[in-house]
Formats: structure tokens, sequence, C-alpha cells
């Protein structure tokens, strides 16, 4: 049996990142993917807030381009516009983006196991097995994105807890390069419907969805304009943000989209992903240099600490829009223009942190103008959580 100091399993962007810092501090680490070619297929949309840029994360040779904001389409087709003068988010090539993620790890001295599915993890004696080896360490990190065994092992009641992502890469023309499209569909709540402008002739296209793949692609396809010509196909599943997940058990914790680390309204899980490699990171270090594990269940805690709230707000959000007829929907954009709710959106507004709007909306009494469903119950939940 092959010993380290840690084994990380997947080699996603969450799991590479974790993997080069636990390696940057002089740890015995091995990484482990099913894949050979890491990054492919593309499963994301690529579309991160400048907030990217404080994790220290992101060179700018993987920014394929930069949005000001974004037009949201009601369901018959009203709209508004949100933004600032100034770049809001940066559009990724994920594929080369997670090849240089997984490549600084293996720079920093990781040892890389590709094509190596890992089929089981003991948690009892922080031992991995694959198809024909075992390896043991004094530390297992699980970033194996939604699908995980583990998960599922720690929290016994979570089964099919995640959205399905579909996008197709479409060639086209006149693509606005400054702005992306969101727009809502009452098949697909609580997800939506986006365009990604990539290139002036090029955009991804995509939604997220609870329903079925044959609706999705159904949608997807309707979606498409006459000159769209569609490139590639991707799909990819979200996690569902639950806060009681466990997410550490004796030696071995779940990071990533593993642990449900993604925003609840978007399914965007780079930057919480990497904020919690972050924290992940300097509690290894401290559980590995006192031998205590206690220091695992306060990666947890600073976790929940970090993330709880605002997740939580973001759940209750979209537990309301889920309830939403295309009629309310219709009525609100109405509402939106008439009290330049677009003006609030564009000041308050961060594709990361959805509080200070919601407090914004709440303390103005704006909410309930745009959401007359709204009760005084809901709207105490979504306060509560502020
Ligand atoms: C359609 C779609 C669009 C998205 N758009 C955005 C977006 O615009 N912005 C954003 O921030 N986020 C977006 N996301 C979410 C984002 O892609 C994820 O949050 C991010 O990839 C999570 O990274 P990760 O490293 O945790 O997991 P992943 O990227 O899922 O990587 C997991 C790795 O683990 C490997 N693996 C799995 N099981 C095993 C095993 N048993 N043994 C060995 N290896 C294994 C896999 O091969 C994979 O390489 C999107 C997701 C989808 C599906």
């Amino acid at each position: 049996m092959t010993n380290y100091d840690i084994t990380v399993v997947g080699a996603g962007p969450i799991g590479s990142t974790y993997a080069y810092k636990m390696a940057k501090q002089g740890y015995d680490v091995a990484l482990f993917d099913m894949k050979n070619r890491i990054g492919q297929p593309l499963q994301c949309a690529g579309l991160v807030s400048t907030n990217i840029c404080g994790t220290k994360n992101l060179p700018k040779q993987f920014i394929d381009n930069e949005v000001r904001g974004a037009n949201l389409y009601s369901p018959d087709n009203n709209s508004i516009r949100v933004g600032k003068d100034k770049t809001v988010a940066y559009v990724l090539d994920r594929v080369m983006y997670d090849k240089y993620l997984f490549d600084r790890a293996q720079d920093a001295g990781v040892d890389a196991h590709l094509g190596e599915r890992v089929l089981d993890v003991d948690m009892d004696n922080t031992i991995i097995k694959t198809i024909d080896r075992k390896y043991s360490s004094r530390l297992i990190t699980i970033s194996t994105g939604p699908t995980c065994h583990t998960s599922e092992k720690m929290n016994p009641e979570i089964k099919n807890d995640s959205f399905l992502g579909l996008q197709y890469t479409v060639r086209t023309d006149n693509v606005d390069t400054d702005y992306v499209n969101l727009s809502i569909n009452k098949q697909l709540l609580p997800g939506f419907l986006w365009e990604i402008p990539t290139s002036p002739s090029t955009k991804r296209v995509g939604l997220f969805t609870k329903g079925s793949y044959r609706d999705a692609e159904k949608l997807l396809k309707n979606r498409l304009n006459v000159n769209d010509r569609i490139i590639e196909k991707h799909n990819g599943l979200i996690p569902r943000f639950n806060s009681k997940r466990k997410i550490v058990q004796n030696n071995t914790i779940l990071l990533g989209d593993a642990a449900g680390q993604v925003k609840p309204t978007t399914g965007g899980g780079l930057i919480a992903g990497f904020t919690c490699a972050e924290i992940a990171s300097l509690n290894s270090n401290k559980m590995l240099e006192e031998e205590n594990n206690k220091y695992l269940l306060d990666y947890e805690k600073q976790y929940h600490k970090r993330y709880d709230n605002e997740f939580k707000a973001q759940q209750n959000v979209q537990n309301i829009i889920e309830d939403m007829e295309e009629d309310d929907f219709n009525y609100m954009f109405k509402q939106l223009k008439e009290y330049d709710v677009d003006k609030i959106i564009s000041e308050h507004g961060d594709m990361d942190s959805q509080t200070p709007l919601l407090k914004e909306l709440v303390k103005t009494g704006i909410i309930f103008k745009l959401v007359p469903k709204i009760g005084v119950r809901r709207l105490k939940n979504i306060w509560k959580s502020l």
C-alpha cells in the first residue's frame, strides 16, 4: 500500500487548487482523477464575477470575454438591463483553466494519478481504493463533484439532490459581448436559461432544471435562433445547497461541488469552491501539524459561518420563485420598470452575495410590490436569513 500525507480525489478546479495549496505547504499529496484529460468535456458556462481576482487563482490568459451586466427577460419577453459601466464578470475558457490549475498542482510536487477512478473511501482507516490498488493517508479530501458516493455515505438521506445543467456552444452572428442574457421559463423554475457571450461570433446557451434531459433539450433547441449553429453539447449536474449536509467524518472531508458548496440561485461553484479550498487548506495544515482532527470540524464550522446566511437567503428566494406563475413574473417585470428597480439592482446587486440587494428591497418595501403573493411568513424567512 502506498502512503501519502493527503489523498485528494477529483482533479477539478477545486480539488487541484486544494492539492496545490497543500503541496506548497510541504505535504506529500496524491491527486486522483478518473479522467485522462483534465477539463474535458466542458461542463460549465464559465461565468464568474470579478471577485474571483480575490482568490488569486486566475491568470488573465484564461479570460475569453468580459461582461458589464445582464439583460433579464420575463416569460412574455419584457426585459430590463442591469449592470455597471465597468466589467462585472469574466467568461472563462474552463477547459484550459482546469488544465492550468491541475498543472500548477503537479508543478508544486503533487503526485498525479490520472485515469484512476476511486471506487471506495474507507473513512475508518483513511484508505482509498481504486480498481487494483489501495492508498493510505493521514487525510482524505473528496472533491469529485456532485455525484459522490462518499457524500452519500456521510449523508444517507441525500440522494439525487442535484439539478441538471445542459449547454450548447453555438456559432452565430452579432453577439453582444458586453451582456449576458438570462430568461425565465416556468418549466425550468427555479432554474433559468442563459446566453453567455464568448466572442463576437460564439456564445454558450444553456439552462438548469429539475426536469428531464429530454424536456431540457427540447427547450434549449427551441431557444436557438435560425443562425445559431451548435458546435458542442455539454451537460452536467449542479448540486443543491443543503446546510445540513455533513462534510467531515473522521479524517475525511468533502470539498467543492462534492460538499454542495455552490450558490443556490445560479449554481455557480467556482468562487465558493476556491474560498472553501482556502479554508480547508488552512485547517488541514493545522490538523496535520497537531495530529488533531478537531481542525477538520473547524473547516466545517468556518464554511457554515462564511456561507450559511447567504445561501439560506438565496434558497428562500429560490423557494418563492419556484411557486410563481408566468403571470407573476410578467407582472414583476412591469413593476421592476415602474419602480426603477433596475437601478437598485445595478447599485446593490452582486453575483456572489445577494443579501445586500435583498436587504435593500426588504428595507424599502419594494419586495412586496414585486411579488404580491409573498406572505409575511415568507418575508420573515428571508429577513431572518439576512
Ligand atoms: C452546465 C453547467 C454550467 C455551470 N456554469 C457555471 C458558471 O458559469 N460559473 C460557476 O462558477 N460555476 C458553474 N458551474 C458549476 C461549476 O462547474 C462547478 O461548481 C465546479 O466545476 C466545481 O468544481 P469541483 O472541482 O468541485 O468539481 P468538478 O469540476 O465536478 O470536478 C470533479 C472531478 O472529479 C473527478 N471524479 C469524479 N468522481 C471520481 C472518482 N470516483 N474517482 C476519481 N475522480 C473522480 C471528475 O472526473 C472531475 O474531474 C456550472 C456547472 C454546470 C453543470
